[in-house]
């Protein structure tokens, strides 16, 4: 019998996290099968329960249970812990374990795939949820020259911010006359084809514009390019995220290349 892993959310049905997962196991041997269950709101404990009781080995989390899934467990790394945020779950322990596998997601996106240098970089953070919580600290600790973090709702931001040395807070409308190497936008807004109150002039020469959202040309990435700015959706953040989580199940790091090309290719 393949070990069960799975990822839980709401709604999940358009989750690419299965495909992924069976290239992954194809492609390293690892004997394990990878569904998706869609937990209703106020049923995330009780769905990862049932699944553990049925010998689920562990768990992708994603919207909107990261905080939940980080409550819930007994323990976690200590990169689940700085963002308080739990992406992957281990439930082969006497304790559901967990970990946050989002930042190093990122940065191996950026730094790897894109070929892009954080060294010295001033970067812009749009966002506070999820998303936002599992890449500040680690793109923080990149060797970047500053990092700002800048939601709508400033206070999620400011609270955010207070847990990571060197960061800055502010909504939107105090970003006017700044400009930055790196923008990454982990809002949700381009789910509904909206796009954050953004000033004018937020781009260095050679910047990167880098939304979390993939599947679509967000109105983020357009506006990027219109300001001559290189741009890049979160497919290839989704990919790494994937391979690292499949390394803390697996002991094995699968290779991304032939997936996030596949995945490219649509
Ligand atoms: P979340 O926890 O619900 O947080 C949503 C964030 O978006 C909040 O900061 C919210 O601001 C902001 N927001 C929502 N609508 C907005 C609008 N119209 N204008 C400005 N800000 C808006 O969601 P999440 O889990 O952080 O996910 C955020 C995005 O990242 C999603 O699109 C998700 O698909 C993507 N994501 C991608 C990957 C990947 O691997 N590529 C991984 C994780 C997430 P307020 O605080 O003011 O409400």
């Amino acid at each position: 019998m393949p070990d069960r892993y799975a990822v839980i959310g709401h709604p999940v049905a358009h989750s690419k996290s299965p495909w992924i997962h069976a290239q992954f196991a194809r492609a390293t041997g690892e004997a394990i099968e990878y569904g998706a269950i869609d937990a209703p709101a106020d049923g995330f404990v009780h769905e990862v329960e049932k699944f553990r009781a049925a010998g689920g080995k562990g768990l992708n989390v994603t919207l909107p249970f990261k905080g939940e899934a980080f409550r819930y467990c007994a323990g976690t790394t200590e990169r689940a812990a700085a963002a308080q945020a739990v992406n992957t779950l281990l439930l082969d322990r006497a304790q559901p374990f967990g970990d946050n596998t989002d930042g190093v997601g990122l940065l191996r996106d950026l730094t790897v795939n894109l070929g892009r240098s954080l060294a010295g970089a001033q970067v812009l953070l749009l966002g506070a949820g999820g998303a936002a919580q599992g890449v500040l600290a680690p793109l923080a600790q990149a060797g970047v020259a500053s990092i700002v973090i800048a939601n709508r709702t400033p206070a999620r931001a400011r609270a955010l911010a207070v847990r990571v040395p060197g960061v800055v807070a502010c909504g939107f409308d105090t970003l006017d006359g700044r400009a930055f190497d790196l923008v990454v936008n982990a809002t949700a807004a381009g789910l509904d084809g909206e796009l954050p109150r953004l000033p004018q002039g937020l781009f260095r020469p050679g910047a990167l514009a880098y939304d979390m959202l993939y599947g679509r040309d967000t109105e983020f990435l357009a506006m990027a390019r219109a300001a001559g700015a290189a741009a890049c959706d979160g497919l290839g953040m989704l990919v790494e995220q994937a391979a690292e989580s499949f390394l803390v199940w697996r002991g094995v790091r699968p290779d991304t290349r032939t997936v996030l090309a596949a995945l490219r290719a649509g």
